[in-house]
């Protein structure tokens, strides 16, 4: 029998488990009870709500089963290439190989929160100079080290320049440690001087054309790897093949976001979102599987949508989300508080937009790449957020600080103020740890605090 929408515990994800299973419930090969990625040590579900239906069953089963999947397509005899800091562009030029398998290392970030930091990565990272100072990234370091979190990869492939100065320090670190690296470099986004040929971008943006045609080059240098490591020459046909999956996907998590992110009730949790976001950057290792489990969860959300059904309270207050939280907890609080997600940029919008098919490829990868949030101005990014959070309705904004990042010294504020200024709406920044228990009395009534105000404007 159907349930009703509801966010549960794991706990009570265990009892319902059998149950589904028992009326019939098919999986994946990846499924399974979501208790066991807890004994395995991914204790941070134990503190979360996590939506009851099959469809968030199989993305969490999925995104947790990583690491294995990795070295199942190993023995399988893939070639695993580890992509770094690009978010989204390079593993859709791997996904052009037939027996390539990409994955972002830098997605140990995550790891210290899903562990509650009983893993020891940033203890370990800590060992080699990557100390608090750093944002959570510095988990790839351990990872990297004690190799348990994923295989290391027969390639690895890392974007410089335009980064962040964690990823740069941390994979020169790792060169140093004798992990071989191919570097392509990613020049800062810059507006086009007057007179100067332009390239129209993803995400509205512009880049002189000289621009686009160095990143176009680099990538060219970063297909040859691949070519060598696979022994096998991609032509145009396979670069448009890899497009138009990639676009493929990217439509489905559009149609995704557009409708929980409008829907009253809200359909779908924030943190279901969250994962399912991230999808999108390297399709969790298996472009087929995660195109399953998206479109389950649009199945979902459409069932619940023609039932006027969803897993918060009608009218809850709209909040737009910058930045991704280092603890997943966080969306869960924002709920808790009366307020829902209505619009994220998770510092990867490129990844979202659909990359141009009537273009030569590498031409139109190399505008995707430089379409990255976090190449180009922070103006220009807060420009950006003041146009989403516009078009999904938000009345409130909650920029979420990483400790230790540099990236984001001080565009909370820029990107704060300039959303006061355009939209007139509630800002908050906060810095959110990688587990927040200890500072969750304070989240807790800074949360409260933007959604009463929330409440306050709408009926004054
Ligand atoms: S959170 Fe910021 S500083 Fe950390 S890896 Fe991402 S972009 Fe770099």
């Amino acid at each position: 029998m159907k349930m009703p929408p509801e966010q549960i515990t794991l706990e009570q994800w265990d009892k319902r488990y059998p149950l589904l299973k028992a009326q019939g419930l098919q999986e994946r090969f990846y499924g399974g009870p979501l208790g066991r990625h807890a004994e395995y040590g991914d204790t941070r579900l134990r503190s979360l709500k996590l939506d009851n239906s099959p469809a968030a069953l199989a993305l969490w089963n999925l995104l947790l089963s990583e690491n294995e999947r990795l070295h199942r397509a190993r023995a399988e005899g893939r070639k695993i290439v580890g992509t770094m800091k690009d978010l989204g562009t390079v593993p859709v030029l791997a996904d052009c190989f037939k027996n390539v398998t990409a994955f972002y290392p830098d997605g140990a970030w995550w790891t210290p929160c899903l562990m509650e930091q009983n893993e020891g990565l940033f203890e370990s990272a800590s060992q080699y100079g990557f100390d608090e100072s750093f944002c959570p990234v510095r988990a790839m370091v351990g990872a990297f080290i004690n190799g348990e979190h994923f295989p290391i990869p027969d390639a690895l492939i890392c974007s410089t320049g335009a980064i962040c100065d964690d990823v740069s320090a941390i994979t020169q670190k790792l060169v140093q440690l004798g992990f071989a690296m191919h570097w392509w470099e990613m020049p800062r986004r810059r507006m086009p001087d007057e007179g100067e040929e332009s390239a129209l971008l993803p995400c509205g943006w512009k880049a002189p054309r000289v621009q686009v045609e160095f990143v176009q080059a680099e990538l060219a240098g970063v297909k040859s790897v691949l070519e060598a490591l696979t022994g096998r020459q991609l032509v145009t046909k396979d670069l448009r093949r890899g497009i138009q999956r990639a676009n493929g996907f990217r439509r489905i998590l559009n149609e995704l976001r557009l409708l929980v992110y409008t829907a009253d009730p809200c359909p779908m949790g924030s943190l279901e979102m969250l994962a399912a976001e991230m999808l999108a950057l390297h399709y969790c290792s298996d472009y087929t599987e995660a195109t399953l489990v998206l479109e389950a969860l649009l199945d979902e959300v459409g069932e619940r949508l023609l039932a006027a059904t969803g897993v918060l309270a009608a009218d809850t207050a709209r909040v737009f989300w910058v930045n991704p939280p280092a603890d997943l907890r966080a969306m869960n609080l924002l709920e808790e508080c009366g307020g829902r997600v209505c619009g994220t940029e998770y510092l990867f919008a490129h990844t979202l937009a659909e990359i141009r098919e009537d273009i030569e490829p590498l031409e139109a990868l190399a505008r995707t790449a430089l379409a990255d949030p976090m190449v180009g101005s922070t103006h220009e990014r807060a420009e950006y957020i003041c146009r989403q959070a516009v078009r999904f309705g938000a009345e409130g904004v909650v920029i979420s600080r990483i400790g230790g990042a540099s990236h984001c010294a001080v565009e909370g504020r820029v990107i704060g103020q300039a959303v006061r200024d355009a939209l007139e709406i509630p800002v908050v920044e906060t810095e959110i740890q990688t587990l927040c228990d200890s500072a969750d009395s304070q989240l807790r009534t800074r949360l409260e605090a933007l959604v009463e105000n929330i409440k306050q404007r709408r009926s004054s």
